[in-house]
């Protein structure tokens, strides 16, 4: 299903990157707008395409897990194991940022949060451009986040200078963010690596409070309770015996037995796979909310794997 980029595609886009301009690019979680994380004015371009506000702060993405060493002050023995064991792949760390990584980038925290992608295209972009990628999901700020560089064409076309085309991202759901920077890690995110996964690795880990009130400080900053939002009103329930008038649509795991008449039903998994759903969990939001409809009833997942995850986004998208 990727579609491969091209070296000489990847190396003109590096060229925009190393010149201060802005790339989106393929990664296996969501497409990610990128610029150089070492130059000030590259991540407030950023900030500004999105309408990102300045509290919220970016993920850098490096080539090689190697290169940790080059954006922090203090590689621990926790974050050197995690990187080891997950590195390429959907977890991001935070760890004590270095002076190489300008404070805009981390919204002047004294951290930064670092991952490696597992896509081959995004590693040989950023190996091509020869420094650190600070890049949020491609959308503009609160908005459903892309899966498909059309979902970026639609929300950012205009503002950009590159959109590489890498075809529907494998995993669909945002890195997992994890916080070794105290004594304990603390998740401070759910996403594409599971809480399962992790905890296997490195024992129990504490998960950060999430439902906060829009706009309020929160666990980890730009962690807001209204986000990935789509422009139709969100309803997360697990009974759908009573509801709403207008014309409703339903995003679900598996078909339910309802013979409620929807104007449009999105069903993740057929089989209840997880990993499917989260596949498709962000195009079929998208969908949706293109639908007309005046409402979308989300029925929630399983608690469990990535099921934390799409649960975590459902409740976001509600504003809940
Ligand atoms: P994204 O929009 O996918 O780039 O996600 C970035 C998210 O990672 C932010 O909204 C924060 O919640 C979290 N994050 C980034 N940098 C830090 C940091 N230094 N400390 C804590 N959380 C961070
Ligand atoms: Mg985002």
């Amino acid at each position: 299903m990727t579609t491969s980029l091209t070296d000489d595609q990847l190396t003109e886009a590096a060229e925009i990157l190393r010149s201060g301009g802005l790339v989106a690019f393929p990664t296996e979680t969501v497409y990610g707008l990128g610029g150089d994380a070492t130059n000030a004015r590259a991540v407030a371009k950023i900030f500004a395409a999105k309408q990102r506000p300045r509290f919220d702060p970016v993920i850098v993405h490096l080539s090689d897990p190697e290169q940790l060493a080059t954006v922090t002050t203090a590689v621990s023995p926790t974050a050197a194991s995690l990187a080891e064991t997950f590195w390429p792949g959907p977890l991001t760390l935070v760890v004590p940022r270095a002076d190489t990584i300008p404070a805009i980038v981390s919204s002047d925290l004294p951290t930064v949060a670092v991952r490696v992608p597992a896509h081959a295209s995004a590693r040989r972009l950023i190996t091509l451009a020869g420094c650190p990628i600070a890049a949020p999901s491609a959308n503009r700020f609160g908005g459903i986040s892309p899966t498909t560089a059309a979902h970026v064409v639609s929300q950012l076309g205009d503002r950009i200078e590159r959109i590489l085309d890498g075809g529907p991202c494998r995993i669909g759901v945002e890195s997992t963010v994890l916080d070794v920077s105290g004594p304990l890690p603390v998740m401070l995110r759910p996403g594409g690596l599971t809480r399962e996964e992790l905890e296997a690795a490195i024992g129990p880990i504490t998960v950060a409070t999430e439902h906060l009130p829009t706009g309020e400080a929160a666990p980890a900053p730009g962690m807001l309770a209204r986000h990935y939002s789509p422009a139709t009103p969100v309803t997360v329930t697990d009974t759908i015996d009573s509801l709403p008038a207008g014309r409703l649509g339903l995003l679900t795991l598996h078909r339910p037995a309802s013979n409620h008449d929807w104007s449009h039903v999105e069903v993740l998994s057929e089989t209840g796979d997880l990993v499917e759903a989260a596949a498709g969990f962000f195009a079929a939001l998208h969908r949706l909310d293109d639908a007309g409809l005046d409402r979308i009833i989300a029925l929630p997942f399983p608690d469990s794997g990535l099921g934390l995850a799409l649960n975590n986004r459902l409740d976001r998208a509600a504003g809940s």
